[in-house]
């Protein structure tokens, strides 16, 4: 048994389709998931904003509390298959959940609801971080994310980068980096890993 760590946003949560729909209803602001060329939805559509819309927030960060109300997090939709997956590795390994805290003050919570609402009484573990390099303390074998910072920042882990348009300009330079297409082969692919037979 191996231990597993899995980010949430980007990797089995769709934050960004929902936030999306969020900026385009709030700001008018109509992105497509090609404009997202970084992890940093607040950072892209901060210098969009009309100056009298930016100078209200010191911080693109401060955008969340907009963007999200609530109960924001809990109406996010897992990405395809990326629940059974986690069930699947979890028959085998210990899954850490290992993720980013955003600037918003119901995030923690909304992401406990959501992991009870897709995972019920499932026994789990959560690592909430405050910023992406300090993935990097967290020893697991093997972390599978979204975000470039993470990514980098292992010390002690192997990561696989799952592909999304916000880490592609890092693919594309970065090199001996494992990566997946979807998160619904990660069950398949972690013993060939951790054996060194998977294939960059
Ligand atoms: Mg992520």
């Amino acid at each position: 048994m191996s231990v597993i760590g899995i980010d949430m946003d980007g990797v089995i949560a769709d934050f960004p389709s929902l936030a999306m729909k969020s900026i385009k209803s709030i700001f008018g602001i109509d992105l497509t998931m090609e404009d997202l060329t970084v992890p940093n939805m607040a950072g892209i559509i901060y210098p969009m904003l009309p100056d009298g819309v930016r100078s209200l927030y010191k911080t693109p960060g401060e955008l969340y509390d907009i963007i999200c109300h609530p109960r924001f997090f809990e109406e996010i939709e897992p990405y395809e298959g990326a629940i059974e997956a986690v069930k699947r590795i979890q028959e085998n390994h210990d899954v850490v959940f290992i993720t980013k805290r955003l600037e918003w003050q119901y995030c923690p919570i909304g992401k406990a609801n959501w992991l009870q609402k897709h995972f019920g009484d499932m026994p789990r573990k959560v690592i909430m971080i405050d910023n992406m390099e300090s993935k990097g303390l967290v020893a697991v074998d093997i972390l599978f994310d979204d975000d470039p910072r993470a990514i980098s920042s292992l010390e002690y882990s192997v990561g696989v980068l799952v592909n999304r348009p916000w880490n592609r300009s890092f693919r594309e330079e970065a090199t001996g980096i494992y990566t997946i297409d979807d998160f619904k082969v990660a069950p398949d692919i972690i013993d060939d890993i951790l054996s060194g037979l998977y294939i960059y």
